[in-house]
């Protein structure tokens, strides 16, 4: 048999509605912002990935699916969306429209990962970016929309980790303050951030292994050595934060994996997920644009890892995404299987979601049916309802059946969905 990939899923109902539903508030919260969709493909140029999320990252490191296509051009299946967003922008001249543009994703991405719990080959993540405001104010509106969508969703015990990067011109200075404070260590950091450590110090703030976070605990924080402008740009969103009620704690050593950040950088974890486990992160990547070969844009933004979110969904929002409540619309004999497509047809546009019972099966048969999947509501259609107009209505919550006309069976259901 066929086996899908390693790290892979099949997303089946019901779990799916719990996905729409995460989406579907997505869209109405990041829209309600300003923001619009951007969809952009799922393959993009390896170069792309190695110019802005950097060469030295584990993302580009070891992570990425890198194929040559039929024609030896080598292209890689996205790990993330921003480059993709900011190669988008550049191409398609999004310059010339007027500024700043709030733009929303939502999709796949694929990093090759060693498995674990809330980690995938395939995986989908929720973004939204400001591009074309350098401002902390665009900074905080990002972290607002984010703390408001996550609020939609119910969430009440996450907090936004933040920290200031530094300018890319203080990252020089604090490369070389990390170097000396761990040199003399270097033996008992692991491999990986040995390597780190003559490649991309700051990548080390990120490692995951304990001796190593114990270590990296002695450097300075950023803060302490940036410029004195990134710095009153993150304490300036941070007191919008404060302004605003929204959950924050600084986190002087946060860095986050990808080369392009600078100024804020933030993340999203969550108690019922492991230490390690991030729910989102984001930051401010005012030079990705111009090194991409395009202008000047700035830009802040998020991706959410949907995977992890849906994990950890509150329950009240997760029984009220797989609560599907639909009319089972039940004919009886050839007559009224005849007729049951128009009712559907009608009730499905007056806005009652319809399932029919295209099996043939007896009334008997299809009230098992019902109690077995939870559908409450039943429309038997027979001889006798099909000669008066009507058709009998039982709410199996509630033990009752009454004779409603079609016509009004629209009204009913309304009534029962309040
Ligand atoms: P981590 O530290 O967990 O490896 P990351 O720093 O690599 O995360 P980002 O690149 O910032 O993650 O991606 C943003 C979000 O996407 C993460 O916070 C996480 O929720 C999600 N994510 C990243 N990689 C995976 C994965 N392999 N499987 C599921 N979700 C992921
Ligand atoms: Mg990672």
């Amino acid at each position: 048999m066929i086996q899908r990939p390693r790290g892979t899923r099949d997303l089946l109902p019901p779990d799916s509605r719990l996905w729409q539903g995460v989406e579907d508030a997505a869209r109405e919260v990041f829209s309600a912002f300003g923001a619009e969709e951007i969809r952009t493909p799922v393959f993009e140029a390896t170069e792309l990935f190695v110019r802005s999320v950097g060469d030295t990252t584990d993302i580009v490191h070891k992570e990425m699916y890198t194929f040559p296509d039929r024609k030896g051009r080598s292209l890689t299946l996205r790990p993330e969306n921003t480059a993709g967003v900011a190669r988008a922008w550049i191409e398609n001249r999004l310059h010339d429209r007027s500024h700043p543009l709030r733009l929303y994703y939502i999709g796949p991405m694929f990093r090759y990962e060693r498995m674990q719990a809330g980690r995938y080959r395939q995986f989908a993540q929720i973004g939204l970016e400001i591009l074309g405001a350098d401002t902390p104010l665009a900074d905080a509106e990002v972290l607002l929309a984010l703390a408001e969508f996550l609020a939609r969703l119910g969430f009440d015990d996450l907090v936004i980790h933040l920290n200031n990067l530094g300018d890319p011109e203080d990252r020089e200075r604090y490369t070389a303050v990390i170097r000396e404070t761990l040199s003399p260590q270097r033996s008992s950091l692991c491999a990986d951030c040995q390597r780190r450590l003559d490649e991309n110090p700051l990548r080390v703030l990120d490692c995951k292994v304990p001796r190593c976070q114990e270590l990296a605990a002695a450097v300075p924080a950023i803060d302490d050595v940036a410029s004195a402008a990134s710095r009153d740009h993150v304490n300036a969103v941070e007191e919008q934060l404060r302004r605003l009620g929204v959950a924050h704690v600084r986190a002087p050593r946060l860095v986050r994996g990808l080369d392009y950040y600078l100024r804020t950088v933030f993340e999203v974890v969550s108690p019922r997920l492991g230490a390690n486990t991030v729910l989102c992160g984001g930051g401010r990547y005012d030079r990705l644009i111009s090194d991409l070969g395009g202008p000047v844009v700035p830009g802040v933004g998020f991706a959410i890892g949907e995977d992890r979110l849906v994990e950890v969904l509150p329950e009240a929002f997760r029984s009220r995404a797989l609560a599907s409540p639909r009319l089972y619309l039940v004919p009886l004999g050839t007559a009224a299987a005849a007729r049951s497509l128009e009712l559907a047809r009608d009730w499905v546009r007056a806005g009652v979601p319809v399932e029919l019972e295209v099996s043939g099966r007896s009334l008997k048969a299809a009230l098992r049916r019902a109690d077995k999947d939870g559908l409450a509501f039943v429309a038997i259609l027979g001889d006798d309802e099909l000669q008066a107009g009507v058709v009998s209505l039982r709410d199996l919550a509630r033990g009752e059946q009454e004779r409603v006309a079609v016509a009004g069976v629209p009204a009913w259901w309304q009534g029962r969905q309040a």
